[in-house]
């Protein structure tokens, strides 16, 4: 097979039948980022922006490429933040390579542990749930419920302590689209990913610089381009909801070739999240910004008898 430009193509994209080299599949790649940097204004001279990474696929293509259009514009500081939930065997496999990239950039990663902000890494939490879940096998959350809420939570805080006032999230075009869809299960409509250009006092403004890619393409460019990154799935991802929305998108994607890209699109033409103003409290337990009055990261210590 050979790409447009006459080298042997290396990427095959069914939804719009095309074959790629290598050089012209990771500029379509960047490409993308530079469309989102434009069309929701993700990097400008003087940020200071977080970057969430973990280690793997995701956030490594999104991080070798934030640098690149950083140096491109310049007067922009990078600071990869990384959350150890404290999954054995997991995250500090991960954690390895998110160190190793960060090395290859030139960035110096920041790790925040859930142990420390929380008293409980994500193994003493599960194994806290499992506990009750003895007496009452309806009792607790599944694990991504709590992990997700806390990492918010620490990225955030994170992100506010070192002075960031952006912070770069790696969701793709998939995790779009399995939000969307996760929202419409739930009757959640009024949830979805186009955020509002303002954000609440106490909050750092998210980015998502790879909306238009697909997770398996944010894999292929890693590959592509010799970035460490992590393969394997968190034991407890078993437990998410979002898996079998993964699972559906993901067959319906190969059945239907272009479907993620016509969900992304339907998220994308949704109407604004409103933020009602006057609404936001801080938490009473931790002083959080949220919209009770303890916000959801202490309402589950609470639960887990922290
Ligand atoms: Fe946390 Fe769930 Fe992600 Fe594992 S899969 S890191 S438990 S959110
Ligand atoms: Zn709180």
């Amino acid at each position: 097979m050979q790409c447009a430009c006459g080298r042997i193509a290396q990427v095959r994209l069914d939804y719009n039948a095309t074959d790629l080299c290598k050089e012209c599949f990771c500029k379509l790649f960047e490409d993308r980022v530079r469309k989102a940097n434009k069309e929701f204004k993700l990097l400008r001279r003087g940020d200071v922006i977080a970057v969430g990474v973990s280690g793997g696929k995701d956030s490594a293509a999104m991080l070798f490429v934030l640098k690149k259009l950083a140096d491109e514009i310049g007067e922009i500081t990078l600071k990869p933040i990384l959350i150890d939930e404290g999954i054995a065997g997991y995250r500090d496999k991960s954690e390895k390579k998110a160190r190793q990239l960060c090395e290859k950039l030139g960035l110096e990663l920041h790790v925040v542990a859930y142990k420390d902000l929380y008293d409980k890494s994500m193994d003493e939490i599960i194994a806290v749930r499992d506990k009750t879940r003895e007496n009452d096998a309806a009792r607790g959350e599944n694990a991504c419920t709590y992990c997700g809420v806390f990492r918010k939570q620490a990225l955030n805080k994170a992100s506010r302590g070192m002075g960031a006032n952006k912070l770069a999230i790696g969701h793709n075009a998939d995790d779009v689209g399995q939000t969307l869809l996760i929202n419409l299960l739930r009757g959640e409509t009024s949830r979805n990913e186009a955020d509002t250009e303002e954000v609440p006092e106490g909050f750092v403004k998210r980015i998502k610089p790879l909306i238009y890619n697909l997770e398996r393409e944010c894999a292929l460019y890693c590959l592509l381009q010799d970035l460490p990154f992590h393969r394997a799935e968190c034991p407890y991802s078993k437990e998410a909801f979002r898996g079998k929305v993964k699972t559906f998108l993901n067959e319906a994607e190969n059945e239907r070739p272009g479907v993620k890209f016509s969900i992304l699109n339907s998220a994308l033409s949704m109407p604004n999240k409103t933020e009602k103003k006057g609404e936001r409290v801080q938490c009473a337990e931790c002083g959080e910004p949220c919209n009770n009055k303890v916000c959801r990261t202490c309402q589950l210590k609470k639960e887990l008898g922290a």
